[in-house]
């Protein structure tokens, strides 16, 4: 029976959620052992949640704080570990570092994927987004060891059990750093985190401008306990930052509640939110592709129906 490595990040003490999807993805394969990478100088700090979460086995690489010390930190661990399946998130990080270990490890990258499972012959099936969202690829990975990134926001992450143990050791790697992070600036955000909301209202081009996001989206969102989001053409006209768009090549959310305003339903905006557990449209043109994904849908200007809705649920909540 074969193991697997999952390559994660450490932050305030905690592994952060990517590295727990991960390994819930490794878990859900059925493999024997499951070795987790932490990096950062949270990485000891962070080791028994990673148990918690389902890992056995915990490297941690507290210096590896660039990504080349990472890609390094992750080279050595699958050594290590003599794991047959290695799976990263695509992070920020492991945008970077997953293809460059694959290509370290003389191996390929089944890169963007949803979802992870074994076939009889115990080969690494990766399942993918393809055509824009639009459909689902699933690849077989031949190399040894198979080598996937997993889209965050994925899988879901085991619930901790704090009574799992297991061991953790601090991993001897070389880091050779070439390039080095200079200033890290951090993005500026209003309110809850999009990728962790309970609920998420969105505007897209139908909005026409940047003030209904920061006045009756930004209100709804507030009063709901949730952040705003966009469309990338909200994105790319320069409403808000790019860091709001939600979809393929922006972020993934799977809030219990995603409002989308002016928003058409392209297959690439709903690769981000179609996971969500609820679904409401407010749409002027009644035949839009985004009321074919939503559970509840309003066909109207959002000009009338969202300032509405809003003094509706002032009502309500008293
Ligand atoms: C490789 C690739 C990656 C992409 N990645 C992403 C991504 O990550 N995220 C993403 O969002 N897109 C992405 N796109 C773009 C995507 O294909 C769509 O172009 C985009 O999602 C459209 O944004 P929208 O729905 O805001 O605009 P539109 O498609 O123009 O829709 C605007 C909607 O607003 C409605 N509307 C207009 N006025 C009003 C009104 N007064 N009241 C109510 N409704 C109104 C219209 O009926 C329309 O349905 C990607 C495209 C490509 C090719």
């Amino acid at each position: 029976m074969a193991d697997a490595l999952i390559i994660g990040e450490a932050a305030g003490g905690a592994p952060a959620s990517a590295a727990l999807e991960c390994i819930a993805a490794a878990r859900s394969l059925g493999v024997e052992r499951v070795h987790a990478l932490l990096t950062g100088p949270a990485a000891a700090a962070a080791a028994p949640g990673a148990i918690a979460g389902g890992a056995d086995a915990v490297y941690t690489a507290a210096d590896a704080e660039e990504l080349d010390a990472q890609l390094d930190a992750a080279q050595a661990a699958a050594a290590q570990s003599g794991a047959r399946y290695v799976l990263g998130a695509k992070t920020l990080a492991g945008r970077d570092v997953m293809p460059r270990l694959a290509f370290r490890l003389g191996t390929a990258l089944a890169s963007d994927c949803s979802s992870v499972a074994l076939d009889g012959e115990g080969r690494l099936i990766a399942t993918r987004p393809v055509y824009g969202g639009a459909a689902e690829a699933a690849v077989a990975c031949l190399g040894d060891p198979a080598v996937a990134s997993l889209r965050p926001k994925s899988v879901d992450p085991l619930p901790p059990d704090a009574s799992r143990s297991g061991e953790t050791t601090p991993l001897a790697f070389e880091a050779n750093v070439r390039t080095r992070t200079l200033e890290r600036v951090e993005e500026a955000g209003e309110g809850v985190r999009m990728e962790n909301a309970r609920v998420v209202v969105s505007g897209g081009r139908g909005l026409g401008g940047p003030e209904p996001f920061e006045n009756e989206l930004r209100e709804l969102a507030d009063m709901l306990g949730g952040a705003v989001g966009a469309s990338r053409a909200a994105c790319d006209a320069g409403w808000v930052p790019a860091g709001y768009q939600v979809g393929l090549t922006g972020k993934t959310v799977t809030p219990d509640l995603y409002v989308a305003v002016g928003i058409s339903g392209a297959s690439q905006h709903m690769a981000g939110c179609g996971n969500a557990k609820t679904l409401v449209a407010i749409n002027k043109d009644a035949g839009a592709n985004i009321f074919k994904e939503a559970r509840f849908g309003v066909a109207g200007d959002w000009r009338k129906v969202l300032p509405a809705f809003i003094e509706q649920l002032h009502e309500l909540m008293g």
